[in-house]
């Protein structure tokens, strides 16, 4: 399948609605679980119990920030009616043993590719592994439209499912896309490297005060939103930009390259690569042991490093862990990668002199 081309044709008001209606093909509802990654953002949660199922948090692989395979397999059960495999910064999951172990058990795999459109395992893309997967095009994904999404659907009889169901939703209001369109041409305007930190915290007043459109808003309007599908001025930009697909994917490889050769030895260990596997990345991610300071010192000489996911449901703390069923101490591996990972930008604004500086910063730790 040509992932590039099938991506604007069932465009959703944003990623996670492309998962509820997957989910909703496929007939999963009240009573039902679905098994997704600790390590991830409330979106995924927020799609899985917009259908009345409940998630089923999955410990993260050793060395990795992807699903663990071998966690998997003892937490499934018959409760189980869908899998989330999410390939998180662009780094392709375990596919193959999580692929044998689903189809052993006849539940189907849903691919999360909201960070990449193009990375491979075993020389196939990502997202033609499961029976569909889900995208995303908001700030900070590979491919930004406002915000949006879109679903694949690889199992006919279920993509005929879901275009039937795609039919019955409603465009967004003016005010929405409005409001999204503004925010669009003042991250346009406004973002580069050296201004992430101050365009991040203006844009986290703005949503906290509704003149923004925030990522989560796990109290208000999340019904509404699930029958929404993606505007279309912000679905005619998608389409502009997915000409250019070939473009962000080498600048994502060179920038990558540049972040591998750069790196001081030591100090900063990048996360594993499954056999097979050829990331494109979202952002560059790296393990390391003094975020806290990292972080600080990025913020102080505005150098972009991100910090997410600070928490295995991201942004949830832990006393919030339970709207979403996460027990604490069930996933050990992903509550402490929450606290050692970084990830240093990559997309179309970052010049050589970004990539110098971040560089700079990461050989004084
Ligand atoms: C961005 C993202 C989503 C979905 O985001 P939407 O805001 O719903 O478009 C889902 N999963 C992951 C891993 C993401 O990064």
């Amino acid at each position: 399948m040509d992932v590039v081309n099938e991506l604007p044709r069932l465009t959703f008001y944003r990623g996670r609605v492309g998962l509820f209606a997957i989910l909703k093909a496929l007939g999963i509802g009240q009573g039902d679980r679905v098994a997704t990654q600790a390590f991830t953002c409330l979106a995924v949660p927020e799609g899985i119990m917009a259908t009345g199922a409940t998630p089923l948090f999955v410990d993260t692989e050793k060395g990795g920030v992807n699903i663990c395979p071998n966690d998997l397999a003892a937490k499934l059960d018959s409760s189980v009616k869908a899998v989330v495999v999410q390939h998180t910064f662009g780094i392709p999951a375990q596919l193959g043993p999580i692929r044998k172990l689903l189809e052993e058990r006849g539940i189907p795999m849903i691919e999360d590719c909201c960070h990449t459109f193009a990375s491979t395992y075993v020389n196939q893309l990502v997202g033609t592994f499961g029976v569909g997967a889900f995208y995303s095009f908001e700030w900070g994904k590979p491919i930004v439209a406002g915000i949006g999404g879109s679903a694949i659907v690889n199992d006919p009889e279920l993509r005929k499912k879901v275009s039937d169901y795609y039919d019955t939703l409603d465009e967004p209001s003016w005010k929405r896309v409005l409001k999204v369109q503004l925010q669009y041409w003042a991250f346009e305007k406004l973002y580069r490297p050296e201004t992430y930190w101050k365009v991040r915290s203006t844009f986290r007043k703005l949503s906290k005060a509704g003149a923004a459109e925030g990522n989560y808003n796990p109290t208000e309007g999340v019904a509404e939103d699930f029958h929404l599908k993606m505007a279309k001025p912000l679905h005619d930009r998608l389409v502009e930009k997915l000409n250019d697909a070939q473009a962000v994917v080498e600048r994502a490889n060179h920038l990558a390259r540049q972040y591998a050769a750069g790196l001081p030895e030591g100090g900063f260990v990048r996360p594993l690569v499954p056999e097979g596997a050829v990331p494109v990345y979202a952002r560059y991610p790296l393990f390391c042991l003094e975020k806290q300071r990292v972080l600080a010192k990025a913020e102080e000489t505005g150098v972009e490093i991100a910090d997410w996911y600070t928490t295995p449901v991201h942004p949830l703390g832990r006393e919030e862990w339970h709207h979403v069923h996460l027990e604490p101490g069930s996933c050990p591996r992903a509550e402490s990668l929450s606290d050692q990972i970084i990830s240093l930008p990559i997309n179309q604004k970052v010049k050589p002199a970004d990539v110098e500086k971040t560089l700079r910063l990461m050989k004084e730790f």
